[in-house]
């Protein structure tokens, strides 16, 4: 496919990645093409995994999702699709047990069988096992029109497809504490299940280390406390305790389509308060029912004299020193700086994860992208990346635009409506009508 004597297919998109964000978006796009809307609109996405997964490694058995199942993949677009949660526990025989939970917070492990779902049914317009290592760009004179999305198979072979439109979905990266490198016993959360996998079928392992005071570090503790019910589960925090995320009605209007439109033309000191403000819906917060799970745990061993839930709070790690016996954990207590030594077999970091950046898969194109003066990139409100006007091709981010967009940029609550308000951009510039709006 690198090279043909006949000129390239042309997609109208092509999509990095094929987690939720691109996964919504080839359902819509679907859905468009049944319609018969004008212009059709041809799409391939590449994604590095061998099948669709979402954050598997977190598919922690108990844990719940964060949101509404409401806020699916589809039902805020088009609340009549048969995309919805809905659909797949009605096609899985689920729909009245579900009813009678009375929850609008599925198990996670069943968000990630809606999802695989999902992607089965959108199969013809995935290549799975393909990681996108460089966008090229193809010019016509000055002017650059199409853009050549590379792709590498894990034999290293390549393929390169061209498109008028390129989508990056390519996510969240765990983020280490810098100086700490993963290893075979230190690990950030996103390998969780995968790591404890690996170990041998008679591993039993005495203590755990999680670094972290977000939903994630407290799922881990609790998760590690059950699994390994003769371990020590040291927990460090440096905030005083384990806090709420604000789940209340009023605070999460902050992931409304509405609210994206106020925070896009907020001024920039506008934009950070409400970031401020609204952080603790989704950062540094953990779901109340499991801060009340893991304190009636603690107490309860307090009041046994058996206390193997020990919360370090108001604390650091201040040294880490590997061996082939397991990991000499030095944690520090940042009010009186007494430092106490916690030998543990494993230790995990759960200290959150950033946006993938595309402009290093962009080369010379990275140029041509407007930034703001803190150096990120300038998204306009239907995602498109602002760039320099020799490119008559679009660049749209799904993710890493909560400088522009606000905190839902990295969350599943606005996917269903941002591709739609992605498909209209692409398809007004191709020459679409109003009325065939997504
Ligand atoms: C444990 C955990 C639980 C979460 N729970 C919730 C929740 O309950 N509610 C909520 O709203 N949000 C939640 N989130 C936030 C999360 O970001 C979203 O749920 C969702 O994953 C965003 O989808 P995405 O497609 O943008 O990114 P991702 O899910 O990260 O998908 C990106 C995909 O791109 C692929 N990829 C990356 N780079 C390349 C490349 N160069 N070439 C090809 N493929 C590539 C990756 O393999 C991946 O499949 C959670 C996050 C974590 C880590």
């Amino acid at each position: 496919m690198a090279s043909t004597d006949h000129p390239p297919v042309v997609h109208d998109l092509v999509g990095v990645g094929f987690g939720p964000s691109n996964l919504g978006l080839s359902i819509a796009l679907a859905e468009r093409r049944d319609q018969g809307r004008y212009p059709p609109l041809s799409a391939v996405f590449l994604e590095r995994q061998e099948a669709f997964g979402w954050h598997r490694g977190m598919l922690i058995d108990d844990a719940t999702m964060q949101v509404s199942f409401l806020k699916d993949l589809v039902t805020t677009r088009n609340p009549a699709s048969d995309f919805s949660f809905l659909s797949f526990l009605h096609h899985v025989g689920r729909l009245h047990d579900f009813i009678n939970h009375k929850t609008l917070f599925p198990l996670r492990q069943e968000f990630h069988d809606y999802l695989t779902w999902c992607a089965e049914r959108v199969a013809d317009q995935v290549r799975y096992g393909h990681e996108v290592v460089e966008v090229r760009p193809v010019y016509s004179g000055e002017r650059v029109t199409h853009l050549d999305v590379v792709a590498e198979n894990g034999a290293g072979e390549q393929a390169v497809l061209r498109a008028r439109n390129v989508v990056f979905g390519s996510g969240l990266r765990p983020r280490m504490p810098e100086g700490v490198e993963q290893s075979a016993r230190v690990w950030h959360n996103e390998y969780l299940l995968t790591r404890l996998g690996e170990l041998a079928p008679k591993a039993d392992p005495r203590s755990f280390v999680v670094v972290g005071a977000g939903q994630s570090a407290a799922e881990v503790a609790d998760h590690l406390h059950q699994r390994f019910p003769r371990a020590q589960v040291h927990a460090v925090l440096s905030r005083y305790g384990y806090s709420p995320s604000d789940d209340s009605p009023f605070a999460n209007r902050i992931f409304d389509p509405e609210a994206v439109d106020a925070f896009h033309r907020a001024p920039q000191e506008v934009k950070d308060q409400l970031t401020g403000y609204h952080r603790n819906t989704n950062y540094s917060v953990v779901d109340p029912d499991l801060i009340g799970e893991l304190y009636r745990r603690h107490y309860a061993e307090k009041v046994h004299g058996d206390q193997r839930l020990h919360l370090h709070n108001t604390s650091r790690v201040a040294g880490l020193s590997e061996s082939t016996e397991g990991v000499a954990v030095v944690v520090e207590d940042l009010v009186t700086g007494k430092q106490t030594p916690v030998p543990a077999n494993y230790v995990v970091f759960a200290t959150g994860y950033h946006p993938a950046d595309a402009r290093p898969l962009l080369g010379e194109l990275a140029d041509r992208v407007v930034t703001t003066p803190e150096g990120r990139p300038v998204v306009e409100r239907d995602y498109r990346v602002a760039t320099d006007d020799t490119l008559t091709c679009g660049l749209y981010l799904q993710g890493g635009t909560e400088h522009s967009h606000g905190v839902s940029a990295s969350l599943l609550s606005n996917i269903a409506t941002r591709v739609a308000e992605i498909i209209d951009s692409v398809a007004t510039r191709a020459g679409a009508p109003a009325e065939e709006r997504a």
